[in-house]
């Protein structure tokens, strides 16, 4: 191999600047040719190459988001738009490529890879931190950072008020930032997707605090929490527990944005220096992940055969006791 392609796909994360840059600098290190597809997998039909030397990432690894741009792509689900990828690829002689997104990007890289003789390594960038085989991924622990601050910054005014306030951070389907943001921020109480918590517990939860004199308090809500998001949760407290004055706020997209922490930062530039490494080893159809503090490969068809993701059983039991 001596032509590889970098490209990031699916949402943004921090720390995927970082990532290209290892992956660039080691690639050439090792003597290949790089080059850096814009906007993912739509980069590869619409023929978006640009080639990549040490210089096209100096000054990258603070930014947030990702220099090449990410984008979703339906024509790459069809045959043709594979096909036309393909092709081009073949034209700009690329041999290998690293992917960096979440599982839709490794679906693609999965499907491309098993059709033809391009060998992918894919790198788990998502602030959502729900893919299996790595203990974390990229961006998430900024986004926790970025949730914290945010807890941090609305208690003041909780507290200043009286105030209850409901804070809902992203999580369709996992509650990683809820439940890690929730305790490091002393949330009262937190609503997560994997778990049923019923609006009358979460009162008494809260009158139990109002009894013990506490003066504000914050509930975070995960998108996908089964009560339908934090606006739903309000207005259902507040129907029957109207002790404090009640607010909603919704992080929304800032979550996705900031410099990377210094934990997804090296973590970006361990992944793509393995993604590389492995790639010139002759591996193809994996992922890199993080296990323990050692970088390890995964199958991808192992890595999204849908294991079930489960959250730290000390840290939900934790988070109701400390709260
Ligand atoms: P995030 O977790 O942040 O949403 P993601 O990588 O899961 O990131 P998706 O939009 O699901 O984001 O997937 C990214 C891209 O991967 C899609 O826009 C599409 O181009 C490609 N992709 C997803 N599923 C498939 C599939 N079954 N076949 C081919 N390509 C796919």
């Amino acid at each position: 191999i001596n032509k590889i392609a970098v490209f990031t796909s699916g949402g943004d994360a921090p720390g995927m600047n970082a990532c290209i840059r290892a992956v660039v600098r080691t690639g050439i290190h090792f003597g290949c040719e790089m080059v850096g597809i814009k906007q993912g997998y739509q980069g590869m039909i619409d023929e978006n190459f640009i080639p990549m030397n040490r210089h096209s990432v100096s000054n990258i690894m603070q930014l947030g988001g990702t220099i090449l741009k990410t984008a979703r792509c339906l024509e790459f689900r069809t045959e043709e738009g594979m096909e036309k990828a393909y092709q081009n690829l073949k034209k700009q002689g690329i041999q290998a490529l690293v992917a960096i997104g979440g599982d839709g990007t490794f679906t693609g890289a999965e499907r491309f890879s098993n059709k033809y003789d391009i060998p992918v390594v894919c790198v788990p960038g998502t602030i959502d931190n729900d893919l299996y085989g790595s203990d974390f991924t990229l961006g998430f622990d900024t986004a926790t950072n970025t949730v914290i601050e945010a807890i941090d910054k609305i208690r003041d005014t909780a507290e200043s008020h009286d105030r209850l306030f409901f804070i809902e951070v992203m999580g369709r389907d996992a509650g990683c930032i809820a439940l890690r943001a929730g305790i490091a921020g002393g949330a009262e109480a937190i609503m997560l997707p994997e778990k049923d918590t019923a609006i009358e517990d979460l009162i008494s939860t809260l009158e139990h605090g109002a009894a013990n004199l506490k003066s504000s308090s914050i509930v975070i809500v995960a998108e996908g929490d089964k009560n339908g998001g934090a606006y739903n949760v309000a207005k259902r407290v507040k129907e029957k527990f109207d002790y404090y004055d009640t607010k909603v706020t919704i992080l929304g997209h800032l979550q996705r944005g900031g410099s990377p922490s210094s934990f997804d930062r090296i973590l970006g530039s361990r992944m793509g220096f393995a993604a590389v490494k492995a790639l010139l080893a002759g591996q193809t159809r994996k992922m890199v992940g993080l296990h323990g503090n050692n970088i390890a490969l995964t199958d991808l068809r192992e890595a999204l055969s849908g294991h079930e993701f489960k959250l730290e059983d000390d840290l939900m039991e934790m988070s109701s006791i400390l709260a």
